[in-house]
């Protein structure tokens, strides 16, 4: 079988390795670690954990503990490491950091089918390539990435938060886009008085900031900025920005409101919206204190995800990949990890085992069956391709999160939700698992 070079020994390139050799295909791993680093990485191993050693909850009802659960499934050697190395941390997978990274290096390391090659990669490789080079790829090779996929790559990256659909006051908020746009109803609006605006600018002004990582000099896009940079400017940036009324008639009231908070839709079905122009880097508690208590129609509000901006280097996946997660315009070059836009550890090691699995199909000459798209696995591959989404929206990195998944059937209350969407992504994976199998002999020798 040919060789396929993988670019990163971190927690998606690792975990792809494990994977190909699994499926008797050789690898070579390219890691610039110990000769350079990232800012953030500080150890020699594989799979570091930069941050937190939380690989966040591992409850089978919650997204990213069905994830967990299905990359064990998979054979995941992250899992694997992380399960050996559990401290107690509640309902989370906490592992021991070092002795989880130490299990992975020495698994990947001692495998016969693979080579390591320490020192950073500047130029692609020929043959077979798995970029898996994180968040954090080097300056030169992001430069290189850039002349291959054809845009810029260096970003920082601004999230706003989404929340789940039904936790939104819908006697409150209006469906309508500005001046009847599109469908003329794309969009969920939540009015807000002359008051309730300036008490929700103080808010934001005084509200605690996280305060960012000395290696990231805050350099915003002004198209995109931070709501309390905004705020900072003036009282009423944001009223003539994202706040702005302009354009939407509240129906209740048949007038405009001093400033609108506009809701997009995140997933086809509107099980989860997307807060626009919401990016922040006020801390977690914060943004639930103050959206929750100054913005009319939230005070109920589930936040699937919070408002955050880091540095990230990531590429327009769904314009970009073909569907075997290769670039469409040189189907050698396959991409792994955060660097397509998902975001966090478990993630990216998914995102590395799905690349192997549609590499192998490759190298054998069989069509890549995805999983299935309401598992935690399909859910993200369906992310990262955009399938997830509407079209034309905007590829911004993700969790997994239940407002990926397919809505379930019919009505269901509200607190049988998890469980509902657990079972069936466990009964649908148990059925797309056997076209991925690892054979018998390989698993021995492997
Ligand atoms: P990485 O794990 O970063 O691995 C990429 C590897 O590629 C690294 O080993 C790097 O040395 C190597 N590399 C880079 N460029 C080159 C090159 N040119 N040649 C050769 N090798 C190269 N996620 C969470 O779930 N929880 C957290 O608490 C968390 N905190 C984070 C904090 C920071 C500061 C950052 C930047 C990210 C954080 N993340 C967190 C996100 C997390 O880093 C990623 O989700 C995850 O590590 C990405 O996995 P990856 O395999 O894609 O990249």
């Amino acid at each position: 079988k040919p060789r396929v070079t993988v670019i990163g020994g971190g927690l998606a390139g690792s975990e792809c390795a494990w994977q190909l050799v699994r499926r008797g295909i050789p690898v070579t791993l390219r890691e610039m670690k110990p000769h350079k680093r990232s800012p953030a990485h500080k150890s020699d191993m594989f799979a570091e954990l930069v941050c937190s050693n939380s690989l966040r909850s591992d409850n089978p009802e919650s997204a990213i503990g069905l994830l967990h659960a299905e990359l064990r499934a998979l054979g995941s050697l992250v899992l694997r490491s992380a399960d050996t190395h559990r401290v107690p941390a509640g309902d989370a997978l906490a592992v021991e950091r070092e002795k989880f990274s130490g299990e992975i290096t020495q698994a990947v390391r001692e495998h016969p089918l693979v080579e390591v090659v320490n020192g950073e990669v500047e130029h692609l490789p020929e043959g077979l390539v798995v970029v898996a080079t994180g968040p954090l790829t080097s300056d030169a090779l992001t430069q290189e990435l850039e002349r291959h996929v054809g845009q810029k790559l260096y970003f920082y990256d601004s999230i706003a938060p989404i929340l789940s659909g039904d936790s939104i006051d819908m006697n409150i908020a209006f469906r309508q886009s500005r001046y009847g746009k599109g469908d003329g109803d794309d969009y969920l609006n939540l009015p807000m008085s002359k008051e309730e605006y300036y008490r929700f600018i103080a808010e934001v002004k005084a509200g605690q900031k996280l305060t960012p990582h000395a290696f990231e000099e805050p350099k915003y896009f002004e198209g995109c900025l931070p709501i309390e940079v905004m705020a900072e400017r003036g009282d009423d940036t944001l009223a003539y920005g994202p706040m702005k009324p302009v354009g939407l008639m509240d129906p209740r009231t048949g007038q405009q409101a001093y400033a609108v908070v506009q809701l997009r839709m995140e997933d086809r079905a509107g099980t989860s919206w997307n807060m626009v122009g919401f990016q922040t880097r006020l801390t977690w508690g914060e943004q639930k204190r103050i959206f929750t208590t100054c913005i009319p129609g939230l005070k109920e509000a589930e936040f699937l995800r919070m408002g955050q901006i880091h540095r990230n280097t990531f590429i327009d996946s769904p314009r970009l990949l073909d569907k075997d997660l290769s670039l469409k315009s040189e189907r050698r070059l396959f991409f792994a990890g955060q660097i397509t836009g998902v975001e966090g550890y478990v993630e990216s090691t998914a995102c590395g085992a799905l690349v192997a699995l549609a590499l192998s199909a490759r190298i054998e000459g069989r069509e890549f069956v995805p999983p299935p798209a309401t598992t935690a696995l399909g859910s993200l591959y369906r992310h990262v391709t955009g399938e997830a989404h509407p079209p034309d929206h905007p590829h911004q990195p993700s969790n997994v999160i239940f407002g990926l998944f397919p809505p379930l059937p019919g009505r269901v209350k509200k607190q049988d939700k998890r469980a509902r969407y657990s079972a069936r992504a466990q009964e649908d994976l148990a059925t797309w698992l056997p076209s991925v199998a690892v054979s018998q002999t390989l698993q021995r020798s492997a």
